[in-house]
């Protein structure tokens, strides 16, 4: 094998899920699954698999019942709603009757009637395009092995593994994943996972490096060899030589001191070198997080996605339940604004609740508030929980997907119903201010009709740059195509902010664009002070925010409007303000 071969078997790519550099002995899991029988069962057997399957079941929640009461403060709040969702994944319906379906009518043992109803859960949920959704398949698939687990009577046995090691595993559910993030592990490298999946997101709480989608990482990493993790540039060295290990040491040294430099600053407000104040809110999946949210200096909620209540249960959330989970976010920002999103279910989506309706090209189907106006039953729960929650803090209503005047027009009009319901059932509420997001290009175009029939404007980049550059955003095969520096995109997004301003309607942007430190200046510049992202996001772009001279981006902004391609776009950008932000660039590994 020739060196430069052996130096990349011994260097391995995925992709950073957690920022951070860790280093440590490799501590290799085998996470194949269980084998298990197959043989079909007598009649006679089938009350006994039934009864194993119900204790089973209770074994394994009660399992992640006591793991959710030892688990340490800082990671409550991530993991609550993530053990919820394990929770109520046992006592699903579509779960529970498949089992029995399978062990009554097919006489298939426990085990087998389990692994075969997940795995064609897992399939339902794979088939969907959002990348969200299909994290949750593998969260089905990690409930599926603790059942099987607890049947097979090996549950409850967490892996041993000592403090300050690296763990190598095919992938890690978010039970699993706590438990070792417990034992002080350095660091983690999966072969499967993303940077959405419940195991990352509790990993960037405890500011744990993980590097996700590292292709058989378990047979290229030998048990016990020293390993370096660089959750900033998505690489994992193998066995690093003296000089390598010293690099990876003062790497992560000095991340160390950037992120205590960052964190030191989070209740200073957040402004651009001339003194323009930006609001940086966070984008929120579970009310929970509302808290974190307030803990963390951020400006509110600026996005509270809710689909997530309807997927994965048989039935959606009912009224009450919502405006109890709506009013408890309200409550924990106070005086802060929370922007709560009503459901952006899609065709397929709203499969997983149940109701299997098929669209060839779900993207461009029912999904979204379009959906939303065929369900008014659906809709009008949730306008009703949303203006009920209102009388605890600064709720602001917001619909996603709004294609131009005529749908926005459709659902102020159910939302005034709604209030005049309240008021004749006597029930507590309050009027909202009603926003549209802009990410379908059509509704960008007629930004200034829309700016004279709602309140607020939110731009969704994630959704405007796959509509406008025609570029699905859950495909990784075009992961490098879909870019919010576009010209194309940029022109969208400069006359929504003009419609804005014309009207004096406030605007924000809450997708990934906003809290990307290489496209925020653009942002800025183009008018943006109200900017959306991830909680674990807002110290990174409160720092680059404070490099940045307002009239420098504008003048930037104005330049890349008049350019032809992302690359132009990107290139002008790095000239013109690498040397302001190239330090926090290279820090975040972005500059490879
Ligand atoms: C977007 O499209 O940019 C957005 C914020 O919405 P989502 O990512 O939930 O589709
Ligand atoms: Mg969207």
């Amino acid at each position: 094998m020739s060196a430069r071969a052996q130096a990349d078997e011994r260097c391995l790519r995925g992709v950073a899920a957690a920022p951070g550099i860790a280093l440590g002995p490799a501590h290799v899991l085998d996470g194949r699954p269980l084998p298990i029988a197959r043989a079909r069962l007598d009649e006679a057997d089938v009350p006994r698999e039934l009864s194993r399957l119900r204790v089973a079941l209770d074994a394994a929640a009660s399992e992640l019942e006591s793991l959710a009461a030892t688990t340490p403060h800082e990671a409550a709040v991530a993991l609550r709603p993530m053990l919820d969702a394990y929770l109520a994944m046992h006592r699903d319906p579509l779960l529970v009757a498949g089992c029995e379906r399978a062990i009554r009518d097919e006489r298939k043992g426990a085990e087998w009637a389990v692994r075969d109803t997940v795995d064609a859960l897992c399939a339902q949920l794979s088939a969907v395009r959002d990348p969200y959704l299909r994290e949750r398949a593998a969260d089905v698939a990690h409930v599926g092995d603790r059942i099987v687990r607890a049947l097979l009577g090996r549950g409850g046995t967490s892996p041993v593994v000592p403090a300050g090691s690296v763990i190598v595993a095919h992938d890690l559910g978010a039970a699993e994943a706590v438990a070792l993030l417990r034992a002080q592990v350095a660091g983690l490298v999966l072969e499967l996972g993303s940077p959405t999946s419940h195991t990352a997101i509790l990993a960037r709480t405890l500011q744990v490096p993980v590097v996700v989608g590292v292709a058989d990482a378990v047979r290229r990493v030998p048990q016990g060899a020293r390993v370096v993790v660089d959750a900033l540039r998505g690489e994992v060295r193998v066995d690093p030589d003296e000089a390598a290990t010293r690099g990876a040491d003062e790497r992560a040294r000095r991340y160390g001191h950037f992120r205590g430099r960052l964190r030191a600053h989070r209740d200073a407000g957040c402004a651009t070198r001339d003194g323009l104040t930006i609001a940086l809110g966070a984008n929120v999946e579970q009310a929970a997080e509302a808290a974190h949210a307030v803990r963390e200096g951020a400006a509110g909620v600026a996005l509270f996605r809710t689909e997530y209540l309807y997927l994965g249960h048989a039935e959606p959330p009912d009224e009450d339940a919502q405006a109890r989970l709506y009013a408890e976010a309200a409550r924990a920002l106070g005086p802060q604004p929370l922007v709560i999103r009503t459901f952006d279910l899609g065709a397929d989506k709203l499969a997983v609740a149940s109701e299997p309706l098929r669209a060839a090209n779900p993207a461009l189907g029912l999904r979204g508030l379009r959906l939303a106006l065929t369900r008014p039953d659906l809709f009008r729960t949730q306008l009703r929980a949303i203006l009920r929650a209102a009388v605890e803090g600064d709720v602001r209503l917001m619909f996603p997907m709004v294609a131009g005047v005529a749908d926005l027009r459709a659902a102020r009009s159910l939302v005034e119903r709604a209030v005049h319901e309240l008021a004749a059932d006597g029930l507590p509420h309050r009027r909202v201010p009603v926003g549209a997001m802009i990410e379908v290009p059509s509704a960008a175009l007629m930004a200034d009709a829309l700016a004279r029939e709602c309140d607020f404007f939110s731009v969704g980049t994630n959704d405007l740059v796959q509509y406008a550059l025609a570029v699905d955003r859950g495909d990784p095969r075009l992961a490098a195509l879909a870019r919010a520096h576009d010209p194309a995109v940029l022109r969208l997004l400069d006359a929504t902010a003009r419609a804005a301003a014309a009207r004096g309607v406030p605007l924000a942007m809450c997708g990934d664009m906003a809290g990307d430190p290489r496209t925020l200046p653009l942002a800025i510049g183009l008018g943006y002070t109200a900017l959306g992202m991830p909680l674990p996001q807002i110290p990174l772009a409160r720092a680059v925010i404070a490099a940045l001279d307002a009239d420098e981006v504008r003048a930037i902004a104005r330049e890349a409007l008049g350019l032809a391609t992302a690359e132009d776009v990107e290139a002008l950008v790095v000239a013109r303000l690498g040397p302001s932000l190239h330090a926090i660039w290279e820090e975040q590994g972005l500059e490879n």
